[in-house]
């Protein structure tokens, strides 16, 4: 699915959309460069899976997590911001293996780094900035 959004509220929405789709388990790899929207689409979705805090990009940790639930089921939403990850070791110190939970759902920033750790199955989500505050979203299910 491609979009266009002009604005931040309209990337929210579409964060928001999507997350009504999520069920524990689901990856969202986001691609695209600084500045493109993958922030503001992740704080749209978290607010859509009911959680409060205010999503900032983690900056100093790789990953921060959310405890949440949904048809009362309890569940975890793990924001990764890879930004500032060089090297393996960084990666390999996140424990990917237990952030990949069939009870959490985890959204990653800069997923390009750790592309080949990612599972096949994942929905991916291209951000690009055109025009002022236009942004093209493009957003892929992978089987
Ligand atoms: P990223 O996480 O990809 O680096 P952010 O979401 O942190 O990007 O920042 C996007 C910036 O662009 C914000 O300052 C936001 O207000 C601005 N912006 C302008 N138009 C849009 C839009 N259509 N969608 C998302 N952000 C937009
Ligand atoms: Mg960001």
């Amino acid at each position: 699915m491609e979009v266009n959004t002009n604005s931040k509220e309209e990337t929210q929405k579409i964060g928001a959309d999507l997350a009504n789709d999520l069920e524990g388990g689901d990856i969202i790899a986001l691609f695209g460069n600084l500045g493109a929207g993958k922030t503001t689409f992740v704080q749209g979705l978290a607010k859509a899976l009911g959680i409060k805090k205010r999503i900032l990009s983690p900056t100093f940790v790789f990953v921060r997590s959310y405890p949440f639930s949904k048809n009362s089921e309890k569940l975890t939403f793990h924001h990764l911001d890879l930004y500032r990850g060089q090297s393996i070791s960084d990666f390999d110190a996140l424990g990917l293996d237990e952030i990949f939970d069939k009870d959490a759902i985890c959204v990653i920033e800069w997923a390009d780094k750790i592309e080949k750790f990612l599972p096949k199955k994942r929905i991916d989500v291209f951000f690009e900035i055109k025009n002022g505050d236009k942004r093209l979203i493009n957003i892929r299910r992978n089987k």
